[in-house]
Parts: C-alpha cells; sequence; structure tokens
C-alpha cells in the first residue's frame, strides 16, 4: 500500500495568496489536487490523505498538516502551490519543483520524475528544481517535494491558470509522477470510478454507489437499481456541491464523492444563527472556528456531524 499526502496550499481566505487579479492561490491549488486525487485514485492500492481544508474555508496551519502526514505515515507528501513574484503582473514567469535542501534521494528522485511533466502540462517556462527550507519539506518525515505550478502575477502564466483543463492535465502530471516513481498499476478493468453511472442502470456497482450515498447522509434503499430515489439524491449532491446537475454520475461526481468518502474521520457541518460557514474534518478546525464564534458573541452554534 502506498500513502500519499496531497496538500493543497493555504486556504481560500488566506490573506495575499491571490493574482493581482483576484483569483485564490487555494482555488488553483484545490483543481490540481482534485485532478491528482482522482488520477491516483484509478491505481490499485494507493491511499490518499488530504492534508488542507477540502471545503478551503479554513488554512490549516502547517505544522497540523505536517503532523497529520506523519502519524498517518504518508509515504510521499505532494504540497501544490502556485507562485507570486512581486503582487503585480509581470513577464516572469514558469515552474519550479522544490526539495529541502540536503533533501534524500527518494525526494530527490521524485522531484526529478514530477518536474518535467508539469512544465509539460503546463507549456510553461522550466525554472527547474530547486531546494528550500520550506515547513512542509522539512517537518515531514517522508520524502516530499513542493511544486509551484506557475506564477499567478505573471501576464503569461495566467492565461494558463485560468484554463482549468490546465490546471487538471497539472493534476495528472503530478499523479503520473508518482504512478513511474511508486510502479503503481491501473485498477484492473480500469477504475470503475471512471464509467459513468446514469438513470435506469442496475448492478451491483449501483449497489455500491447507494452505499456510498448513504455514508454522504442519503437514505437510500439499496436494491441495485439507479431509480427515481438515486437520481434524486445525485442531483441533490451536485447542487450542493457546484457540480453540472446532470443527474450523471460521472468523473467529476465521483470525484468530489470520493473527496468526502476518502478522509477517515467524520465530516461536521458548523452552522452559525442558523447559516452554514463550512463544512470540516479536522477536529483542529472545528475547535478553532467554534472558539471565533464564542469570542464573536454568536447565539447558536450547532455542529452537525454529516457521515461519519
Ligand atoms: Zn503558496
Amino acid at each position: 500500500m502506498i500513502k500519499i499526502a496531497i496538500d493543497a496550499g493555504h486556504g481560500f481566505n488566506t490573506p495575499g495568496k491571490r493574482a493581482p487579479s483576484g483569483e485564490r492561490e487555494w482555488s488553483f491549488n484545490n483543481e490540481v489536487a482534485l485532478s491528482s486525487i482522482a488520477k491516483l485514485n484509478a491505481y490499485q492500492n494507493v491511499q490518499l490523505l488530504r492534508l488542507d481544508d477540502p471545503t478551503g474555508m479554513t488554512d490549516v496551519p502547517l505544522k497540523t498538516r505536517t503532523d497529520r502526514a506523519n502519524a498517518w505515515k504518508a509515504d510521499v507528501l505532494i504540497s501544490i502551490h502556485h507562485n507570486a513574484y512581486l503582487g503585480k503582473w509581470g513577464p516572469h514567469g514558469g515552474i519550479e519543483t522544490y526539495t529541502l535542501p540536503g533533501a534524500s534521494k527518494q525526494s530527490r528522485d521524485i522531484a526529478a520524475l514530477v518536474h518535467p511533466l508539469v512544465v509539460k502540462a503546463m507549456g510553461l517556462r522550466d525554472r527547474g528544481n530547486k531546494t528550500l527550507n520550506l515547513h512542509m519539506l522539512r517537518e515531514s518525515k517522508m520524502p516530499a517535494i513542493l511544486v509551484e505550478g506557475g506564477f499567478m502575477d505573471s501576464i503569461t502564466d495566467i492565461n494558463v491558470l485560468l484554463d482549468k483543463q490546465k490546471l487538471k492535465k497539472q493534476g495528472a502530471a503530478i499523479a503520473q509522477g508518482l504512478a513511474d516513481y511508486f510502479n503503481l498499476r491501473p485498477k484492473k478493468g480500469g477504475s470503475p470510478h471512471q464509467k459513468v453511472y446514469k438513470y435506469g442502470d442496475i448492478g451491483s456497482a449501483i449497489g455500491t454507489l447507494q452505499k456510498d450515498f448513504n455514508r454522504l447522509g442519503y437514505k437510500l434503499i439499496v436494491d441495485n437499481s439507479f431509480g427515481p430515489a438515486v437520481l434524486a439524491a445525485v442531483k441533490d449532491f451536485q447542487k450542493k456541491h457546484g457540480l453540472a446537475i446532470d443527474g450523471h454520475v460521472g468523473p467529476s461526481t465521483q470525484s468530489k464523492m470520493l473527496e468526502y468518502l476518502g478522509g477517515k474521520d467524520a465530516l461536521y457541518r458548523i452552522i452559525i444563527n442558523g447559516k452554514q460557514i463550512g463544512t470540516y474534518r479536522n477536529t483542529v478546525n472545528i475547535t478553532a472556528e467554534i472558539e471565533k464564534a464564542v469570542n464573536n458573541g454568536e447565539k447558536k452554534i450547532e455542529v452537525q456531524k454529516v457521515y461519519a
């Protein structure tokens, strides 16, 4: 079993981490992370752990991130970032991949495999493999690399970063580099997660899908048949997560489901004065949000377990 810790850097609202035009670094990082996760899930014997808050609502402290990866005994840690130079538009740009100065051979080998694939996927300048004393690389006990997949404040790179297909390719490139390094084998018969399930389908895969939806808080009868109740659940899930509401369980819906099913911790929803402020896995984040709400004197603070 290969355990891969994926880290989309920062949080959506982290100050300063944005393009001059306002796009948030976390949004770019997240798109790449989701694509990597979807691709890596198509391989046998892979376990994934996401270290940032997948909702982006909180910027998980760096120490919490590396502590989780260390406690989980990850085999590798991939931190996904996008760069900035002076925070104002300029002609600079390109991709760089970092390891710690004096990093292990494993870290350097992984960086050497991943970096050229990311450069190729993004079609941006190759700034090379570099070393830097960064928390995520220094405090992680396993091989670790940090990818800076282009400059948010570059007049050339920004056009590529705003192309979601390019970010997906970057995620696929990272997954490919890891698959090469760990010699990962695709799941037999292709990944079940690459099929598209739709209304009228029957079979045990639909039963699994129904059980997965029940783990996500729905109450479906597991009868191996994609009927009206499943269709309603799919559309509801798609609506809640900002996906295209087509009622088909294709790659994007499956990858979003996996994101929520994949963690080993329960997911909690925090509701303040009747308004949901976010969903969290990490007890550290939950505690922080509750503390903040208490300090702000909020009247009604609710925590709901979305699923175990
Ligand atoms: Zn960053």
